[in-house]
């Protein structure tokens, strides 16, 4: 009986339609119809995922151009040298410019927080690899306005640090920090305007679950810094330990 109701043409446009619009039919890397992989991705773009490696600069994570750094052992990037960034370090899973930006771009616009699962054996392996760099932190997340969480429905960074505070089993602090003030889209923004805007953007809310504590900071992604930096300054301010950031991809 079910297996006939199943098997009606009706009831098999309705599911295809029901699941068509949870799941992308297509891939978001290749847009070709996905006959094998996961759920947002197709088995060859999976593997395509462009996961960040040595050389990078020790602080911020970017990878070093081998031709004009000559990356050694412990290594920094220019802007690093100079002092520019407020957390002690900076990691990322993979570069932006890959299939990870339409990935994030679901997660994010489109209002598909499953699309991160597609990204979990990718935390999972990348982590297994440092767990013990993170031992007695605490994660939290960049948070969003309060404005923008209605409309988007969801807090990207939340999720994904709530994952992340998953794998490393450790203590996930919840809204810590609250965003004061919204701020204009950086896309447009140069390196300075960006640093200028987020500027007493946030706050620190739960000074205790912070004072005197490492904190592994969650965000998507990581363009110039200008965001997690700002997030670090106002931690710091509020007598956090070392502040660790780990972002899904490095623009
Ligand atoms: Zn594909
Ligand atoms: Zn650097």
């Amino acid at each position: 009986m079910i297996n006939q109701i199943l098997q009606s043409p009706r009831v098999a446009r309705v599911y295809e339609s029901i699941v068509n619009a949870v799941f992308p039919r297509s891939c978001v890397g290749c847009g070709l119809s996905r006959k094998s992989g996961g759920d947002y991705l197709c088995g060859l773009c999976r593997d395509d995922l462009f996961v960040i490696d040595d050389p990078l600069c020790n602080t911020c994570g970017i990878p070093a151009d081998i031709d004009y750094d000559y990356p050694a052992e412990g290594f920094e990037c220019g802007w690093c040298r100079k002092g520019g960034f407020r957390f002690n370090r900076a990691r990322s899973l993979g570069l932006y410019d890959s299939v990870l930006k339409e990935l994030i771009h679901f997660y994010k616009y489109r209002n598909q927080p499953g699309a991160i699962n597609e990204i979990e054996p990718f935390l999972r392996d990348y982590f297994g690899t440092c767990r013990e760099e993170y031992q007695g932190y605490s994660v939290a997340s960049v948070p969003l306005h309060v404005k923008k969480l209605k409309e988007r429905g969801f807090d990207q960074s939340f999720v994904l640090a709530h994952k992340i505070a998953e794998i490393l089993d450790l203590p996930l602090l919840v809204r810590p920090l609250k965003r004061i003030r919204e701020t204009f889209p950086q896309a447009r923004k140069n390196r300075a305007e960006r640093f200028q805007n987020v500027r007493g953007a946030f706050e620190v809310v739960d000074t205790e679950a912070v004072f005197d504590r490492n904190i592994l900071l969650v965000d998507d992604v990581f363009t110039t810094g200008s965001t997690v930096n700002e997030v670090a300054r106002v931690l710091k301010q509020a007598k956090a330990g070392r502040v660790q950031v780990f972002t899904l991809a490095r623009a």
